[in-house]
């Protein structure tokens, strides 16, 4: 088994405390203790990560599960996850693992990997990027960080699944590794991100912006749950703020709740409201607005912004019609945004 090793990101304190610096929770964390997360140890006063090489998931999954519908369409992406998240949502869909350490006393599973294996591993099934995500990549930031480093050499891409809350100089420093990123944004709402999820709205708006002024590729997910996040109000926000922040560009993905872990007094998303909301993307200026968790929706496929025209069919996570050219519109030439399209 892999030792656990020092931690990026962090500074020293009085009294061998330490303070983390990956996430905006900047934790103060006393000599044997744990940051938020879970998986971050203060030993002696150095931080260690618990999780370096200890792998709770590793999948070949098509790109389009990240969701990632614009970046190298139809490719597969060697998918792998630790345990933590630094976040405490209430309605984690991987709860199991993303807060393996929180609700199972500290525990800490996982399968010894190397990043020089995750690399080759991805290389022989012929999968065109690396994906960090089922948890929180920035909690495994040191593991995500050698293995994309070494991924980028070896001309596969890397992809953060993530929740937006890495402080600047973390997404400074993965930056020159890391290609592109599907990042939460759960709602337009402090309080949604207090109550819910444990966390602040404004640092992942930051997140968002500084990515992309980084040029990583992005596409924001948010995950819609009934009579909490879902007001035309706040979605009217949400999506101008995607326009005028992120661009127009910027495919967004409406995704439907579904009742889980410690959020089950609610119902599934209706339908009716992900079309809705869908409407109030596209109206705002979006140009790819996708509903999430539906099969069988005409709004998982992607249209020209411009004609009108279907240019990519999809059923779940296959695609079916692929209607671009040299990234563009096939009927009316439209530049289609995106990454090898
Ligand atoms: S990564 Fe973990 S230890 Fe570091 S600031 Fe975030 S929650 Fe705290």
């Amino acid at each position: 088994m892999l030792q656990n090793m020092e931690a990026f990101l962090y500074e020293s304190l009085e009294q061998n405390k330490v303070r983390c610096r990956l996430c905006h929770h900047r934790c103060v964390i006393k000599d044997n203790r744990r940051g938020i997360c879970g998986v971050r140890e203060n030993k002696g006063g150095s931080l260690q990560t618990q999780v370096f090489g200890k792998l709770i998931a590793r999948n070949i999954d098509p790109i389009e599960k990240k969701p990632l519908y614009h970046f190298l369409p139809g490719t597969l992406s060697y998918s792998i996850a630790t345990v933590g998240c630094n976040f405490k949502c209430r309605f984690c869909q991987n709860a199991d693992i993303a807060q393996m350490p929180a609700d199972r006393r500290g525990m800490i599973l996982g399968d010894p990997a190397t990043p020089e294996e995750v690399v080759e591993a991805a290389q022989r099934s012929s999968c065109r990027s690396i994906s960090y995500t089922y948890t929180e990549p920035t909690v495994f930031f040191e593991f995500a960080y050698e293995t994309a480093k070494r991924a980028s050499a070896a001309g596969i891409r890397n992809v953060f699944v993530t929740n937006g809350y890495m402080t600047p100089e973390a997404v400074e420093m993965i930056q020159p590794y890391l290609d592109a990123a599907n990042v939460d944004l759960k709602a337009f709402d402090e309080r949604y991100y207090k109550d819910l999820c444990g966390a602040k709205l404004e640092p992942v708006k930051n997140t968002l912006r500084l990515m992309r002024s980084l040029g990583i590729f992005l596409e924001v997910t948010t995950l819609l749950v009934p009579g909490l996040n879902d007001s035309r109000q706040e979605l009217e926000q949400l999506a101008e703020f995607l326009v005028n922040d992120l661009g127009p560009e910027t495919p967004w993905h409406i995704s439907r709740f579904h009742p889980t872990y410690r959020l089950t007094d609610r119902p599934p998303t209706p339908v009716d409201t992900l079309l809705t909301a869908r409407q109030i993307g596209l109206k705002a200026g979006l140009r790819y607005v996708y509903t999430g968790n539906v099969p069988g929706q005409d709004s998982e496929n992607t249209f020209c912004y411009r004609c009108g025209k279907m240019l990519v069919e999809r059923q779940g996570f296959q695609i079916r019609g692929y209607k671009i050219e040299s990234g563009c519109c096939r009927y009316c030439h439209a530049p289609i945004d995106g990454v090898g399209l």
